[in-house]
């Protein structure tokens, strides 16, 4: 983890369920990794992040 972020993410865009893919509307101050499911109580991941790419192409792997 050598680059860090600031908090300059823009309060657009969705967090994303890994689990069963449900979207929920990214709240600012948020993080979609404090985010719950409202369907499953999974963890939530910011939609496009490099945390759902790479749980993306994980998934992708397993087939
Ligand atoms: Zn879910």
């Amino acid at each position: 983890m050598a680059h860090e972020k600031k908090h300059e993410l823009h309060s657009g865009g969705n967090c994303i369920c890994p689990k069963c893919e449900t979207k929920v509307g990214h709240k600012a101050g948020m993080p979609c990794s404090e985010e719950i499911c409202p369907k499953c109580g999974a963890k939530m991941l910011r939609e496009g992040s490099e945390h759902h790419l790479a749980f993306l192409e994980k998934k992708n792997k397993k087939k």
